[in-house]
C-alpha cells in the first residue's frame, strides 16, 4: 500500500519544506512505498505565474476597494514573473534591493489572495479577518475547511488529479506550522469528495505537540481525517508494514544512507523553483532535543534525540556534493545541533573539499567557544550558527533552565565564533515571568557589548508554551495566573500568564519600543533587515 505525504502551503519558499519528506524517508527505511510533494512550493508556482495574476490583477483593479494598491500590484507581478529576484545572488549583496524584492514578493501574494474576502496568504503566513476564524482553532477550522480558499484551484487542477495519477491508496498531510492548518483541513475536504477512496492521515511536527499537549484531535473539524498521528517510529512502521508483508513489493537492498540525516529526496524536488541565492537542502540530524531541560519549551514531552550515523553522516554530505557541483546550503533544522556531530560533518566538508556550507540552531555550549573548534567549523562550511542566547541576566538565564545561568559564555561564544569568520543569528526572549528592567538592561548590555560580533538578531516575547515545565508547576516561577488567550483558541500551543497582577509580556513589550530599540548598537544590526525570511536568508545577506 502507497503513501504520499504533502507538505501544505504556506511555507517559506526558500526551500523545501521538510516534515513530509522526512517522513517519507522513514517509511521507506521501514520498508514502506512512499514518496512525498511539497505542495507548499507548488502552491506559490501556481499562484505566482505571470499570466495567472494579471488575470487576477484586471479583476481587483475593477474593485474599489483595491484602487489604491494596483500600482504596486503591477510592480510586483513584474518582478515576481519575470524576474525572479530573490534566485539572483546579486539581490543578496544590497539590502535595499533585497527588501524591495521581498515586498514585492509580498504585494504578488497578497494579488493571489485578494478575490477571497477575508483572507490574506503571505509569505509564510495565512489570515483570516474574522475572528471566528483563526487556526488555532477547532471550529475556525472547520469553517475554513468548508470555506474557498486562495489554494482551491490549486488543489483541484493541479494536486489532487496528480495524487489520483499516481494510485496512491494513502495520503498523509504533514503540518509543521500553525498558519499551514488551514490549507491541510480544506485538502482532507476536497480529497474526500474528489477521492474518496483514499486514506487521509494527518500528521507531522504540530500535529505531534497537539497530541502532546492532550488536545483534542477528534470530532470535527478531525473527523475529515481517517486517522492523526503523532509520526513516531511505531505509528511510521505500521504504515509501511502492509510493503514489508507484501511478496511482489522489493524492499530496496540496505545502503549507508539508511542512517544518514533525515531530509528530502534529492530527485524528487523541483529545485529551479526555491527564492535562495542557492539551492538550500534541509536536514535533521537527528529527531528530539539532546537537552530537553529549558523550563520554557515543550520538547521533554517528546522522545529523546536519536542522532544520525557517523556514516550516514559522510555518505550524505557525498551525495548532496555529488548531486549540486556548484555549491548547496545545508539548513540543518534541529532544534538544538549536537556539536559532536556538527565538528564531524566540518571534518568531512573541509577534509574532501566539497562545495557545501550550512547553517543552524545551536544552544550556548562550551564547544562553540574554543577557537579551535570554531575554526574547523567555519573552514568546514558553517556560514551562520543561531544561538539560543536568551538573555544577559543571570538570573533569568537559571530560570529558564539553559545551564550554567552564566550569560559570559554566550559573550565568550559571540567572540569565538565571529573571529573564525562565522556569523551569529542571536535569539532573545524577554517577557519571561518575574523578569524586571534590570534584567532586561543586562541583555541590552550585552548586545551592545558584543554588537560586532552579532550579525542578526531575533526578538521574542514569551508565550507561555502548554505542558511546558513552566506551564505544568507555574507557582515555582513566580506565575500566579495561566489563561488562554482567546476564548476559542483551544488548539494553540501557548498561553497568557500574569505574575501577581504584573505582566511581564507587555511590559517587555514596552521596554523594547521605548529602549531596546532605541540603542545605537541595536539600531546598526537589525536596521534594514525586515524581511518574512528571517534566518533563511540572513546568512547570505
Ligand atoms: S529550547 Fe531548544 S535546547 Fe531547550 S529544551 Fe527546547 S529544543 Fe532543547
Amino acid at each position: 500500500m502507497s503513501i504520499v505525504f504533502v507538505t501544505p502551503p504556506p511555507i517559506k519558499p526558500s526551500e523545501p519544506g521538510l516534515s513530509a519528506f522526512a517522513a517519507a524517508e522513514l517509511v521507506r527505511r521501514f520498508g514502506g512505498r512512499a514518496h512525498a510533494v511539497d505542495a507548499s512550493i507548488g502552491w506559490h508556482r501556481f499562484a505566482l505565474d505571470g499570466d495567472r495574476l494579471q488575470a487576477t490583477l484586471a479583476q481587483v483593479a475593477q474593485d474599489p476597494q483595491f484602487a489604491k494598491d494596483v500600482p504596486a500590484f503591477r510592480r510586483a507581478v513584474r518582478s515576481v514573473s519575470a524576474v525572479r529576484p530573490l534566485q539572483a545572488p546579486a539581490t543578496y549583496r544590497d539590502r535595499k534591493v533585497y527588501t524591495s524584492a521581498v515586498n514585492h514578493l509580498e504585494q504578488a501574494l497578497r494579488l493571489a489572495s485578494a478575490p477571497f474576502p477575508g483572507i490574506q496568504v503571505g509569505i509564510a503566513n495565512y489570515t483570516a479577518w474574522h475572528p471566528s476564524l483563526r487556526p488555532e482553532s477547532r471550529a475556525g477550522l472547520a469553517v475554513l475547511s468548508g470555506t474557498v480558499q486562495p489554494f482551491d484551484a490549486y488543489f483541484l487542477e493541479v494536486l489532487i488529479p496528480s495524487i489520483r495519477a499516481s494510485n496512491v491508496q494513502q495520503v498523509g498531510i504533514s503540518v509543521t506550522f500553525q498558519m499551514q492548518a488551514p490549507a491541510a483541513f480544506r485538502l482532507a475536504r476536497l480529497l474526500r469528495d474528489e477521492l474518496p477512496g483514499v486514506q487521509r492521515i494527518l500528521g507531522g511536527p504540530l500535529v505531534a505537540c497537539w497530541l502532546a499537549a492532550e488536545m483534542r484531535c477528534d470530532g470535527a473539524p478531525f473527523d475529515l481525517f481517517d486517522r492523526v498521528i503523532a509520526g513516531t517510529d511505531a505509528e511510521l512502521q505500521q504504515l509501511a508494514q502492509p510493503d514489508a508483508d507484501d511478496p511482489t513489493w522489493l524492499r530496496p537492498p540496505p545502503t549507508p544512507l539508511d542512517d544518514a540525516p533525515l531530509s528530502v529526496a534529492l530527485d524528487q524536488v523541483e529545485w529551479a523553483q526555491y527564492l535562495a541565492p542557492r539551492p538550500t537542502v534541509p536536514a535533521v540530524l537527528g529527531r528530539g532535543c539532546y537537552w530537553r531541560k529549558c523550563t520554557f519549551c515543550p520538547d521533554h514531552l517528546h522522545p529523546r534525540l536519536q542522532p544520525c550515523g557517523q556514516d550516514g553522516l559522510e555518505a550524505w554530505l557525498h551525495a548532496i556534493a555529488d548531486r549540486f557541483p556548484d555549491g548547496a546550503m545545508l539548513h540543518f533544522t534541529d532544534s538544538a545541533l549536537p556539536p559532536a556531530h556538527l565538528g564531524r560533518a566540518a571534518e568531512v566538508i573541509r577534509r574532501d573539499r566539497l562545495p557545501l556550507q550550512w547553517r543552524g540552531f545551536v544552544r550556548v555550549e562550551r564547544a562553540f567557544a574554543d577557537p579551535e573548534f570554531a575554526r574547523t567549523l567555519a573552514e568546514g562550511g558553517c556560514a551562520m550558527l543561531q544561538l539560543g542566547v536568551e538573555t544577559g541576566s543571570p538570573r533569568i538565564l537559571g530560570l529558564l533552565g539553559k545551564g550554567g545561568g552564566d550569560p559570559d559564555l554566550s559573550r565568550r561564544v559571540l567572540r569565538t565564533l565571529h573571529h573564525a569568520g562565522i556569523r551569529s543569528y542571536v535569539y532573545l526572549l524577554f517577557g519571561v515571568p518575574t523578569e524586571t528592567d534590570a534584567d532586561r538592561e543586562a541583555t541590552l548590555r550585552l548586545v551592545e557589548d558584543e554588537a560586532d560580533a552579532i550579525h542578526a538578531l531575533n526578538l521574542a516575547i514569551l508565550n507561555l508554551p502548554r505542558r511546558s515545565p513552566m506551564h505544568r508547576a507555574p507557582e515555582q516561577f513566580g506565575i500566579t495566573e495561566v489563561l488562554p488567550f482567546h476564548d476559542d483558541t483551544d488548539l494553540s500551543l501557548y498561553d497568557d500568564f500574569r505574575c501577581d497582577g504584573r505582566h511581564p509580556r507587555t511590559e517587555a513589550r514596552r521596554w523594547l519600543d521605548h529602549r531596546f530599540a532605541k540603542s545605537a548598537a541595536v539600531r546598526r544590526i537589525g536596521a534594514d533587515f525586515k524581511s518574512a525570511f528571517k534566518e533563511d536568508h540572513a546568512w547570505s545577506l
